[in-house]
């Protein structure tokens, strides 16, 4: 019998209800055996994360020694779903615990973490499964780094002879003790890492979506569904601001060649999307274009200089000049005698008069300048190396919508296309372009 590793976000964990779906889910299926829980999310739009009250803790602490009045909401939250879901389980000593521990210990991390570990309590008593501490199981480094490879044999050890088990995602510890947490979302990266080490036959990602849209619901009225999507897709598509899954959880299942289904806790019967490691030719011949995302807030440092093309190293050396003031870089189209180097303004920001000095000392190039104000669009797919003139449709569509293309980049993986247009631009590029091809 296969393995599956279950992770359930935080509005699967939001109250007692959702969290009965969960048990109804897990109960389904006799291989779902490791779970891996988030803290309770909002319960609707203007509801507070657990994990934000829990920061507000924190920082309460921090001003007043003291975080009663901030703890009090999330003391009532978990009692209320521990009483709706009528466990014979009294919450309140371990709330009384982790309130003092947060005093004791106060670090953020620590603070932050106690949603999914009171999560996983909960689970652990509602599945009748057994509770392994986070802290156990993922190691960090004193500095915070998650350690994968010591923690995979760490996992591969202690879950050796146990059958059925919950485990709170998001956190970890260091050797001494000391908690520390992956980035927001993190516990799609916990579930990820158990998924490899228990060899899993899948991870389920269980969310309150049906999987990933082929480009963002936001900017474009119900959009059709991706069913399968490669590791390499995903990874376009969430570079570029899909964000269904954390980043982080692709590679620890990805080593591995295990499939991860996004699904949807709301609605069990739907499928999801399945990222699988290859999409074969017939998924791929399907469709032309598999998603599309972008993101906006990116600038060009644009060179030009006369013979740029006959100088053995100019673009090395311009790029050592970005090297030097910590900047990457995210393309780098080019002319015969023109270079545009496109960067995310977050690198750029406080920098743009020493680097173009530095550029000018380095290359003494005709004209330099930086254009501000532009997003780029990934469209991304495998099928497009089957379809000729994709392309072409896609300049088309951005043409008819009256959108100047202000870059454009193909690399020779013919995995996807991305377009620079100006940002007021974005989102009717996005809808062109959806449109084009679906
Ligand atoms: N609870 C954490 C967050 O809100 C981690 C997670 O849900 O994955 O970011």
């Amino acid at each position: 019998m296969g393995i599956k590793v279950t992770k359930f976000g935080g509005t699967s964990m939001a109250d007692a209800k959702s969290m009965n779906q969960v048990a109804n889910i897990i109960k389904s299926d006799a291989q779902r055996r490791y779970v891996v829980v988030s803290a309770p999310g909002k319960r609707f739009k203007e509801d507070i994360k657990i994990t934000d009250l829990l920061y507000s803790c924190y920082y309460d602490i921090e001003i007043k020694g003291e975080c009663t009045d901030s703890f009090n909401k999330i003391r009532e939250r978990f009692i209320k779903i521990v009483e709706d879901l009528k466990l014979d389980y009294d919450i309140v000593p371990e709330l009384d615990k982790v309130e003092r521990e947060m005093k004791q210990y106060h670090s953020p991390a620590f603070c932050a973490s106690r949603g999914e570990y009171l999560s996983a309590v909960i689970m652990s008593h509602l599945l009748g499964f057994k509770f392994v501490d986070a802290k156990e199981l993922m190691i960090f480094s004193e500095e915070g780094d998650f350690l994968a490879e010591e923690t995979n044999e760490n996992i591969k050890n202690k879950f050796k002879n146990l059958k059925c088990v919950v485990v709170p995602g998001f956190y970890g510890a260091d050797p001494l003790g000391n908690i520390h947490t992956f980035s927001r979302g993190g516990s799609d990266v916990s579930g990820a890492v158990i998924a490899r080490a228990v060899k899993a036959t899948i991870y389920e990602n269980w969310t309150d979506v049906n999987g990933f849209m082929v480009t963002d619901p936001r900017i474009v009225d119900k959009p059709e569904k991706i069913d399968v999507l490669s590791y390499q897709e995903l990874r376009e598509l969430s570079y570029m601001g899909a964000n269904v899954l954390h980043p982080d959880s692709i590679f620890p299942v990805r080593v591995s060649g295990i499939p991860i289904n996004i699904r949807n806790t709301f609605e069990p019967t739907n499928s999801g999307t399945m990222i699988v490691p290859v999409v074969d030719d017939v998924e791929a011949k399907k469709r032309v274009v598999t998603g599309i995302a972008g993101k906006k807030g990116y600038s060009t440092v644009f060179i030009e200089k006369s013979m740029m093309n006959g100088e053995l190293g100019f673009a090395r050396k311009v790029l050592s000049c970005f090297e030097y003031y910590n900047m990457s870089i995210e393309h780098m189209p080019s002319g015969i005698d023109t270079m545009s180097i496109i960067v995310a303004d977050s690198e750029l920001a406080g920098k743009e008069d020493v680097l173009l000095e530095k550029i000018r000392q380095t290359v003494n190039p005709d004209h330099i300048e930086i254009k501000t104000g532009i997003a780029l669009i990934a469209t991304v797919g495998h099928g497009m190396c089957f379809n000729p003139g994709t392309s072409a449709k896609l300049c088309l569509a951005l043409a008819n919508a009256n959108i100047n293309i202000r870059m454009l980049d193909q690399g020779s993986s013919e995995l996807n296309i991305i377009v620079g247009v100006t940002d007021k631009d974005y989102e009717s590029a996005i809808k062109a372009i959806y449109h084009a091809f679906y």
